[in-house]
């Protein structure tokens, strides 16, 4: 995941309005993972979590 991709216009709509998706990786909520980046408008997923690093 990288910042740029907040940053980055919808594909579909063109809006740059993003939720981004976290999950929590512990049980203390210490560390959050991003899951996904979800377009505010038209539902748009930028990009899934993936597992490579
Ligand atoms: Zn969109």
């Amino acid at each position: 995941m990288k910042l740029e991709q907040l940053l980055e216009k919808c594909p579909k709509c063109g809006t740059t309005d993003k939720t981004a998706k976290r999950k929590f990786i512990d049980e203390h909520k210490a560390h959050a993972e991003l899951e996904s980046i979800t377009c505010d408008k038209c539902g748009y997923v930028f990009e899934e979590k993936k597992m490579e690093k």
